[in-house]
């Protein structure tokens, strides 16, 4: 079931009524942030870490959060339907200028979006996808949702014009993250991520395994590491509010491991759903 109704500047209306000015900035200069929510059995998971992450874009881009997260909650559960798996998308842009200039314009109301669509597990999980490594060539300010996505859909659209799920971006020789997705290797034994930081946006999922591998004494470090190290991984794996934890079975041509989702992929996805199921 696909939820027809989206939200637009304080009403609920069918996605086809849902009209915004060509002069909104979101269009013209990609002026705004999003968010996306996940909701397992009709509840959204970890609501606040999102809220808390929209606070920090929205504080990025010099926009005031023009709600608490308590009426977020009220204005984007109506957006759910029934307890399948979906996802709630909503983006906020700095609204509709007089004219089209660079500075910020004076008195503009914020411009928000907000959409719910159905999470459809990618038939590749339980077997593995493939990726492809290259230069990480977005802005310097990755930890903030930017609406302003370019450089991640190139970069995604290299991957699939080879065949490949997603692109692993490379900075001065280390792995920063995927062009949607945060990136896991189990490196010597040890699950590793690269450590918060402006290169990486700070995914919701990633700071969710971080806890379950601690919990369960999963050796694990927040660490950068390099290119070369990632081509010794035993595991890699990619992970995002909408695909959750990918396993990577190939990475630039080359097997991972035996070419099959190890060990550590299979206990942690199980830990992650057995703890979406305890949220309930
Ligand atoms: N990095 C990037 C660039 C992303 O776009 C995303 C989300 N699609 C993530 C990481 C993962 O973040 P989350 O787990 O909060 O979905």
């Amino acid at each position: 079931m696909t939820n027809n109704t989206v939200y637009l500047n304080g009403h609920y209306l069918p996605l086809s009524d849902a009209k915004i000015s060509v002069m909104d900035r979101g269009f013209l200069f990609g002026d705004g942030i999003y968010e996306v929510i996940p909701s397992y059995f009709g509840r959204f998971f970890h609501f606040e870490a999102h809220m808390e992450r929209l606070d920090n874009s929205l504080a990025a881009i010099r926009l005031a959060n023009p709600n608490s997260h308590k009426k977020w909650l009220k204005i984007l559960s109506p957006l759910l339907i029934g307890t399948q798996d979906q996802y709630v998308y909503l983006q906020i842009t700095r609204g509709t200028a007089p004219k089209r200039d660079h500075g910020f314009p004076e008195n503009t109301v914020p411009t928000v979006f907000a959409m719910g669509s159905p999470i459809v597990p990618m038939a590749e999980r339980d077997t593995g996808v493939k990726v492809l490594t290259m230069p990480d060539s977005r802005w310097k300010l990755c930890n903030t949702k930017a609406i302003t996505l370019l450089a991640n859909i190139l970069h995604r659209q290299e991957a699939i014009d080879q065949n490949c799920a997603e692109a692993l971006l490379v900075k001065d020789g280390y792995v920063t993250e995927g062009a949607a997705s945060n990136v896991f290797a189990v490196i010597d034994g040890v699950l590793m991520t690269p450590p918060k930081s402006a290169e990486i946006l700070p995914g919701i999922t990633r700071d969710v395994i971080l806890d379950l591998a601690r919990e369960h004494g999963i050796p694990c470090k927040e660490e950068s590491f390099s290119l070369t190290a990632l081509q010794t991984a035993s595991e890699i794996w990619i992970t995002s509010s909408t695909r959750e934890i990918i396993p990577v079975v190939e990475c630039d041509e080359q097997k991972v491991g035996d070419g099959k989702p190890g060990p550590i992929w299979h206990k942690m996805n199980q830990l992650f759903q057995t703890y979406k199921q305890s949220l309930a």
